[in-house]
């Protein structure tokens, strides 16, 4: 058995996804989401512990609180503070691990979606709360250089930092040095709420997006927010947050199984 523990998590699709997947590679697990109040965290790591759970994912309010309860973190979690994964460490019985997943299942869904590498990437990354601390890590990690846009200074410096020595923070009410930020990148990725259902607003300037600068967007709910679809209307490459929400978890997934992940049937199972 694998979980989830967060607050709310009723609408979270993990179990959609793990359960499909389970099934398709033949193995009789089943994945629930469990609801655990905030200040419970280390409670429901010692029960997952002792229940044997073979998986379990962590999502709001527990991603920094559990950390105290496990045995080691994976040098991502360890950066980035966060952990939405848990998993039994290899060839050590007992022990747990916290991983982060998203930065990785980020850089799975650019290769799978746009075909881009890190390496050598110029990058805006827009937002520096989890997702994008997480995805400005991973692109630094990867060797792109990466410029946080933020309105927050204190949250914004601290995802530049994550992302290495090139990392900087520009400020994103400062319109000039936006529009040339972006001048000078190959990659937008848009890491705020902005445009998702209902929202008609765009985190950058319009005028910003051109024909040659990738875009992706890590809301999925529409598939189609107003940046993607002005992105497009230039002629860009676009892609939405469903990669990253699908390989996150197949990321979750192999540590748990030591299976590849199916990858189409996770995509069909939250079509
Ligand atoms: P978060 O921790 O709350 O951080 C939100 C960030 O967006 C903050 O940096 C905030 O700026 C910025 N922001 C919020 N509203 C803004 C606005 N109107 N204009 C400009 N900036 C704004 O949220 P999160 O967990 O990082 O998630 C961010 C988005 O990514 C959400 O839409 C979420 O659904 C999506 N996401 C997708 C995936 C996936 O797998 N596809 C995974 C995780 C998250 P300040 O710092 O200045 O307040």
């Amino acid at each position: 058995m694998a979980a989830v523990i967060g607050d709310p998590v009723t609408h979270s699709l993990s179990p959609r996804l793990h359960n499909a997947a389970f099934r398709a590679v033949g193995l009789d697990w089943v994945f629930v989401a469990l609801p655990v109040a905030r200040g419970q965290a280390s409670a429901a790591v010692d029960g997952a512990r002792a229940l044997g759970l073979r998986g379990l994912s962590v999502t709001m309010p527990h991603k920094e609180a559990v950390i105290d309860s496990l045995d080691g973190l994976t040098s991502a979690a360890a950066d980035l503070g966060a952990v939405n994964c848990i998993l039994r460490a290899p060839h050590d019985d007992g022990l747990l691990l916290g991983d982060n997943t998203d930065g990785q299942g980020f850089i799975r869904g650019l290769r799978a979606d746009l075909g881009l590498e890190p390496a050598g990437l110029r990058c805006a990354v827009v937002g520096a709360g989890g997702a994008g601390r997480a995805v400005a890590h991973a692109l630094g990690a990867g060797g792109a250089s990466v410029t946080v846009l933020n309105r927050d200074p204190g949250r914004g410096e601290h995802a530049a930092a994550l992302a290495g020595p090139d990392g900087r923070l520009v400020p994103l009410d400062d319109d000039r040095a936006v529009r040339t930020a972006i001048a000078d990148v190959d990659l937008l990725v848009d890491a705020t709420p902005t445009g998702m259902a209902g929202d008609s607003s765009i985190s950058v300037p319009e005028a910003c997006l051109r024909a040659d600068l990738a875009v992706v967007d890590l809301v999925y709910h529409p598939t189609e927010t107003p940046l993607l679809a002005a992105a497009r209307r230039e002629g860009s490459r676009t892609a939405n947050g469903l990669s990253m929400l699908v390989h996150q978890a197949a990321v979750a997934f192999e540590h748990w199984t030591g299976t590849a992940a199916p990858l189409d049937v996770m995509v069909a199972a939250i079509a």
